[in-house]
């Protein structure tokens, strides 16, 4: 009999996709935990040494990483310190997948020394594919690294593909559950607040991709991430809102046959998807029935006002290290309306000036040039930001 036995490997397990990731691993036999990496929640990282007992630790904050050290003396796993040690622990572990669930662009780090290793990223890191898609696919196709993308829609369109050749592709259908103000005008979106904002319908997620799906930036990220991880082009790509958040994803082929998965929403079923690949384990979360669903419905996102999905496409079209310098640009205006600082309506302000003052660089890119995108893009942002700060204070006055 074939076994499946498999040694995993989570970067960034304390965080709302890595703690769903050891859910998997808990509940299938077949899987263990052998690495574990987080920034600075040591009691978190504790808790699951405890459980999982896996050979080794890290954590990106070397001040957290010796309180962890003292904590797990007692126990058999080697905890590394930063980022350094973070590396060492990827190339030494020996996982069969290393499963990339670290927050924003620091993934792409993880995301680098993975890849060196040769060995299977499930990949629920998207900002590693929006801002260095192209060098990252590359250095992937140059060890043997095969990307399983734990995305759900990215997820989905993988499995849809399976049911046909790269050639036959004629679109790629990336649904969106709308996010908590889906219907809502440009005029009710001037008032919203955090909290409203927080209120994500369908889907149990972290705070900052929360916010960035109310915005549909997260929905642009991801037509950028589909367009490189499928190497198709971003006019074949179509978002499509659908508020059931059901059918994760679908591709349309060139004989007009649309193929979609289908699934209850639940971050566990990609993950497991991706560490298991090419194979399928016993599903141990809920089973979707569609009768009790009873209906699914479809519809186009509204272009005014969600701005930050056309930027997106823009972002797509322009290249070079415009997908880098929107990412920058959100997570700090993201950040900044998350600390009260900025209203919702500012975060796209912010996004769109910080990419209208940004400098084209001309292809080829190399990780260096990415890198001072993304620290150039942070400034312009926090600059913006602080502008509109004061003009707040005035205004309130
Ligand atoms: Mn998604």
């Amino acid at each position: 009999m074939k076994t499946l036995e498999k040694k995993v490997a989570v970067l960034g397990s304390t965080g709302s996709v890595g703690t769903q990731a050891l859910d998997v691993i808990r509940m299938h036999e077949e899987l263990s935990l052998c690495a574990l990496s987080a920034k600075n929640n040591v009691e978190a990282a504790e808790r699951q040494i405890r459980e999982f007992s896996p050979a080794f630790a890290a954590m990106a904050d070397p001040r957290a990483a010796a309180e962890l050290m003292l904590r797990v003396a007692d126990t058999g796993t080697r905890v590394f310190a930063g980022r350094e040690g973070i590396a060492e622990m990827i190339a030494s572990c020996g996982a069969d997948v290393y499963l990339n669930s670290v927050l924003g662009f620091e993934g792409l780090f993880s995301t680098r020394e993975i890849i060196k290793t040769g060995k299977t990223l499930a990949l629920a890191n998207k900002e590693s594919i929006v801002t260095a898609g192209e060098l990252v696919l590359r250095a992937a196709k140059r060890s043997g690294s095969a990307i399983l993308p734990v995305d759900s829609e990215h997820c989905a369109i993988h499995q849809c593909l399976r049911a046909g050749e790269h050639r036959e592709i004629k679109k790629l259908l990336l649904t969106a559950s709308g996010g908590p103000f889906y219907g809502y005008s440009p005029q009710k979106l001037e008032k919203v607040t955090r909290e409203e904002t927080l209120a994500h319908p369908t889907w149990k997620m972290g705070q900052k991709i929360t916010v960035d799906s109310a915005t549909l930036m997260n929905k642009g990220f991801e037509v950028i991430e589909a367009s490189r991880l499928f190497d198709v082009p971003g006019e074949r790509i179509e978002v499509l809102v659908h508020r059931e958040s059901i059918v994760h994803s679908a591709v349309e082929f060139s004989d007009h046959a649309i193929l979609a998965q289908l699934s209850l929403p639940d971050m566990r079923f990609c993950a497991q998807y991706a560490i298991t690949y090419p194979d399928r384990l016993p599903g141990r979360t809920e089973e979707l029935s569609l009768a009790e669903i009873g209906a699914l419905s479809f519809a186009r996102p509204d272009p005014v006002a969600f701005p930050l999905l056309a930027l997106a496409y823009r972002a797509l079209a322009d290249g070079g290290v415009y997908p880098a310098v929107l990412n920058a640009a959100n997570e700090e205006a993201v950040h900044a309306f998350l600390d009260g600082k900025i209203r919702y309506p500012e975060i796209a302000e912010t996004v769109a000036q910080v990419y209208e003052s940004a400098k084209p660089l001309s292809v080829p890119l190399t990780f260096k040039q990415i890198y001072a995108a993304d620290a150039d893009a942070r400034l312009a942002a926090n600059e913006v930001i602080r502008r509109l700060e004061i003009q707040e204070r005035k205004l309130s006055r």
